[in-house]
């Protein structure tokens, strides 16, 4: 994101920004690119009085901007959700996990500070190390190939997922270990649990047994589904 020459200095985007990432310099507001996460707040919430806010075309903030995107308005369905591994939005006429395995989705991310490619990275590896298998969602799996290069390692994002794919007694695990992750790495982590509707009573026994209060939420997509 940038701020173009016609701000006048009022300082009500300040508040705005999810990162810190706007600051004052000459009366004038101005972004730290490398604490930017493209989130994309201080244009969509329209407070600035002048429009003095512009996406910014270079090409590492055009590739941050779909990560980032938290207002619906600006998110790109075909960027931003397609391609992820096993869609937690999976459903009874079409499956696309095994019937007997839920899908656990990690969303990890470090409010005001950003998550860094590397820190997912780092997740990732830790959790395989553990005997997980996870996959990494939507566009960060394009990042990966042969490993990250320093600079994107370094680059700030608003948050990405793993997924893993696993039988529900295992839940309680994945949990701790996860937990312990984003504890020793400064990150928050927030946690779905996704499957067909067979498998609910059983998965709630197991968090029962482990403590843990699980609220189903159902989606149901008419006409959308296709016959088996
Ligand atoms: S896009 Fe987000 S992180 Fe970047 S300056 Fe705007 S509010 Fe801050
Ligand atoms: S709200 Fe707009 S005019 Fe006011 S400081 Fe921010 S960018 Fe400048």
């Amino acid at each position: 994101m940038k701020v173009n020459e016609t701000c006048v200095g009022c300082e009500a985007c300040l508040p705005y920004c999810t990162q810190g990432a706007i600051f004052m310099e000459e009366a004038r507001a101005s972004v730290n690119r490398d604490l930017c996460v493209e989130c994309g707040v201080c244009i969509d919430s329209e407070i600035c009085p002048v429009s003095a806010f512009e996406e910014d075309p270079d090409d590492l903030a055009a590739f941050k901007r779909p990560f980032g995107r938290l207002l619906a308005k600006h998110t790109d369905s075909k960027t931003v959700t397609k391609g992820s591994g096993y869609d937690v939005k999976t459903n009874d006429a079409n499956p696309k996990l095994p019937a007997d395995k839920m899908v656990m989705r990690l969303e990890i991310n470090r409010p005001r500070g950003g998550l860094k490619f590397g820190d997912i990275e780092r997740m990732r590896a830790e959790m395989e190390r553990l005997g997980w298998n996870p996959k990494v969602g939507s566009r960060a799996r394009s990042i990966r190939g042969d490993g990250l290069s320093e600079k994107m390692a370094g680059q700030r994002i608003l948050t990405c997922h793993l997924e893993v794919i696993l039988d529900p007694e295992k839940i309680p695990q994945i949990v701790r270990d996860a937990t312990q992750f984003v504890n020793a790495h400064d990150l928050w982590v927030s946690i779905n649990v996704a499957g067909v509707a067979a498998m609910i009573d059983r998965t709630q026994a197991v968090l029962k047994d482990a403590g843990v209060y699980m609220e189903p939420v159902a989606k149901v997509n008419l006409g959308l589904g296709r016959r088996q």
